[in-house]
């Protein structure tokens, strides 16, 4: 398969906000940090795209907040669902996984932030890689493999 063929869609809970994400996606990080946990409910879990890679159909209706300097999350203006997380420092945009149709074909690879969990779930045993912090360079999306 051509990678650079690969196209996955995705939206919102009220399907305001299509996209379609172009280009290899990188395995989901299930992010354990207070941001996450107050945006999201719990945890976050995100897959990415590299930067240009993300299409999408109304713009409009995405409402982009400052979470930190620099990183914004992007958010369906009618239903609220976190879809995107942009740091204009990263040469890629970070997508919530639960928003892509499914099958995604995605597995997840690692927990992040684990430090900053709250404390009424435990991370189950996943055999999955687990960071008290965050990974800047190393979860970006892969390119020409899988
Ligand atoms: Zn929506
Ligand atoms: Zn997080």
């Amino acid at each position: 398969m051509n990678d650079r063929q690969q196209s996955h869609a995705g939206g919102c809970a009220c399907d305001a906000v299509r996209y379609r994400a172009i280009g290899e996606l990188r395995p989901v990080i299930a992010c354990h940090c207070s941001q996450c946990r107050k945006s999201l409910t719990n945890y976050g879990a995100f897959t990415a795209v590299a930067r240009g890679g993300l299409e999408i159909d109304d713009a409009a209706e995405v409402t982009w907040f400052a979470s930190s300097p620099g990183v914004r999350r992007g958010f369906c203006r009618r239903c609220g669902s976190t879809l995107f997380w942009d740091n204009a420092a990263n040469d890629y945009t970070s997508i919530a996984a639960g928003t892509l149709d499914q099958p995604s074909g995605l597995r997840q690879i690692s927990h992040i932030y684990v430090a900053d969990k709250a404390d009424f779930y435990e991370i189950g045993d996943d055999g999955l890689e687990q960071l008290t912090q965050g990974q800047g360079s190393d979860i970006r999306p892969r390119r020409g493999e899988r």
